[in-house]
């Protein structure tokens, strides 16, 4: 039976990412308010935020701090745009910033509002410079099967999952998917992870040798994988994918919009990983989520190939009414402040032993195939029998429930497909982490015995 704000909901809002035939069934949680890592919904009922909003309440909820230096911003100038010869102190100082932390060496900050918006204009700019450099048959981008880079059109198109392209008439002319790197589910029998890493690299180099490396541009990936089912890559993946890369002039974008600002104990995902991206993608940590902002970095080559198109042509035609909307802007960079001032990255840093050898203990319960994570992230994966890796049907709904008996527990965790994922807030204690796999952990258990009966 659904409250009544329940039935206004599914009766006027078009839920993003839901299942629109039993939602109105189903009913929805909602939330009325939320304190450090705990949400609250209409009943007053705590729940532990397992996955830090969607990936990205790094500061966790009630920093009073956040909300006066908007008010200040509000009141001072609301809003101001970078168009046509304007700008103003917080985007200016933002990008600075952002600068100042890059784990490669960055010319210029471009702001968006969306993860989905920066990886849409990563792409944008992926064929403009072409064009500015006079090639423009070199416009291909090369994704992967499972990432996840966005819903606008080009940016749906670079993210691997079907349900973002089936009957969306998607992806776009000039987008391929190479490989996933997830050695549990794609090794060959008895393939070490080194060897499952030499032979991606070795496929992407023959997938783009087909295509004709003087059409391929760019190769997009996140440092590890979020919502595919978090997929962390062997520690060699990305060495021998940039030798590929380098040798056929494709340039590296890094989808840092969840890894990036500390979620794997480093201020990017790239450094992690052994990445080194000629651009990169940042959104949600940038401002912990208080208000929208993300923002695409680029390197001196190509900040200069912009000048020089300028000259050609004229106005640079991209950005939005809100790039580097003032307030956000604001809110982002002291968002940035107080990860240095209570070295956040340190304290995730502490915590990672904890949290993955925590993680790593649910790999023994008899319905988790795999547990795999990286950082202050991490997934299990369930399965129907272990020693086949045998999923269970989609029928079954076993991921799901899990979800719904951690919600019972009041923890707040995610289900991709047959994985479990977990992403708390980077302020977590130890204390809570251990909170919130006991409540996971009680979660199995009873979905165990949901599925044995
Ligand atoms: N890139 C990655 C890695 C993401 O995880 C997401 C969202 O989860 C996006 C891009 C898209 O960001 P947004 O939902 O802000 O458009």
């Amino acid at each position: 039976m659904l409250t009544n704000l329940q039935a206004r909901d599914v009766a006027t809002v078009l839920h993003p990412y839901s299942n629109l035939a039993t939602l109105p069934r189903q009913g929805t949680l909602i939330l009325e308010r939320g304190d450090g890592v705990h949400v609250y919904d209409t009943d007053g009922k705590p729940y532990l935020e397992g996955m830090a909003g969607l990936w990205c309440t790094a500061l966790g909820h009630g920093r009073q701090e956040l909300v006066e230096v908007a008010a200040e911003q509000m009141s001072k100038l609301p809003f101001a745009h970078l168009f046509s010869g304007k700008s103003h102190d917080p985007a200016i100082a933002l990008a600075e910033k952002l600068k100042e932390l890059a784990p490669t060496p960055i010319s210029k900050v471009f702001f968006c509002n969306s993860g989905s918006e920066a990886n849409d204009t990563q792409m944008k700019l992926v064929w403009y410079v072409n064009n500015a450099l006079g090639r423009p048959q070199k416009k291909k981008i090369i994704s992967r099967i499972k990432a996840y880079h966005g819903v606008t059109i080009a940016s749906a198109s670079l993210t691997g999952l079907p349900n973002n392209h089936i009957d969306f008439d998607l992806p776009i002319a000039g987008v391929r998917h190479a490989a996933c790197p997830h050695h549990y589910r794609f090794a060959h029998p008895g393939e070490s992870e080194v060897d499952f890493a030499t032979r991606l690299a070795a496929e992407l180099d023959a997938q783009i040798e087909a295509e004709g490396p003087d059409t391929v541009a760019a190769f997009i990936a996140e440092p590890v994988m979020g919502a595919g089912g978090v997929i962390v890559p062997p520690e060699t993946y990305y060495p021998k994918i940039q030798e590929v890369l380098e040798k056929h002039d494709v340039m590296l974008i890094a989808d840092e919009v969840i890894c990036g600002f500390g979620r794997l104990g480093e201020w990017f995902g790239s450094t992690a990983m052994e990445m080194s991206p000629d651009t990169i993608s940042v959104a949600k940590a940038l401002s912990s989520a208080y208000l929208p902002i993300a923002g695409v970095m680029i390197p001196e080559w190509i900040d200069e190939a912009l000048i020089r198109q300028s000259e050609k042509i004229g106005v640079f035609g991209h950005g939005f009414t809100y790039s580097g909307h003032p307030v956000a802007a604001a809110v982002a960079l002291r968002t940035l402040e107080i990860y240095e001032r209570e070295n956040i990255i340190g304290h995730v840093r502490g915590l990672i032993p904890h949290f993955q050898a925590r993680l790593q203990a649910l790999a023994d319960h008899p319905l988790v195939g795999e547990a795999r994570g990286k950082g202050l992230v991490g997934a299990v994966e369930v399965v129907a029998d272990k020693a086949t890796k045998r999923a269970f049907g989609p029928k079954q709904g076993v991921a799901p429930k899990v979800v719904a008996l951690a919600e019972q527990e009041g923890l707040i965790v995610r289900a991709i497909g047959d994985a479990i994922a977990v992403c708390p807030p980077l302020v977590i204690t130890e204390a809570q982490v251990d909170e919130l796999f006991d409540k996971l952990a009680r979660a199995l258990d009873r979905a165990e015995a949901w599925a044995g009966e």
